[in-house]
């Protein structure tokens, strides 16, 4: 049960798709589950509508294909390397990283 999605399949197949980009990455994703949920929750609804898993938390309202982008985002690694997690606070920097 997700309170920002109600395609739970879709929601379940992003999150494992998520869990295996964080660890080939050497990466983990937030341990604040609700966070998580509400990430991939909306980014849920986003690839429900376009096909595409747009970053729900730099997209522009509403969505728009032709500039917003999809995750992972060109930056990330810039925005963990600066900051130990993504914009989204998705994905955090690996202990020993
Ligand atoms: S900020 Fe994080 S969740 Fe958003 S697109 Fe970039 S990597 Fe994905």
């Amino acid at each position: 049960m997700n309170n920002w999605t109600a395609h739970e399949a879709e929601y379940a197949s992003l999150l494992e798709k998520m869990q295996g980009i964080a660890s080939k990455n050497g990466l983990v994703l937030n341990p604040d589950k609700e966070r998580i949920e509400k990430v991939l929750g909306l980014m849920t609804e986003n690839l429900v509508a376009t096909g595409k898993p747009y970053c729900p938390c730099k997209q522009s309202h509403p969505l728009d294909p032709s500039k917003d982008k999809t995750c992972t985002c060109p930056e990330w690694k810039e925005e963990i390397a600066a900051d130990g997690h993504c914009f989204c606070r998705l994905f955090y920097a690996g202990e020993g990283s």
